[in-house]
């Protein structure tokens, strides 16, 4: 899956990538989201509505995103907005290809 993480970052540089990673009758999937945030460059959001509703119907096991030009480190803002959510983030960095998992629990 991770493969599928950098080529969705690559299609998004330079801006951020988002999705989800869902667990839907025991199968894991990347969901690519498309990224509302004003400074796609800078940061990501996903509409709330698509969250609320994987949310509902399956599993959320990560938040993803990823970081062009940089490491995969999250920022400080990734981890609160990690912590307010409390679903783990994975960050995944392009073209580097790092990949770090912030879990806020
Ligand atoms: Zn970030």
């Amino acid at each position: 899956m991770i493969e599928e993480l950098y080529k969705a970052a690559e299609q998004e540089a330079p801006n951020e990538m988002c999705g989800l990673i869902i667990e839907q009758n025991g199968i894991e999937k990347f969901i690519k989201c498309k990224n509302l945030e004003d400074d796609k460059k800078n940061g990501f959001k996903i509409d709330p509505k698509l969250f609320v509703q994987y949310q509902l119907n399956s599993k959320i096991k990560y938040v993803v995103h990823s970081h062009y030009e940089e490491d995969s480190t999250p920022s400080k803002h990734d981890k609160n907005a990690c912590k307010a959510l409390g679903i783990p983030y994975m960050i995944v960095s392009y073209p580097e290809k790092g990949v770090t998992v912030y879990d806020p629990s």
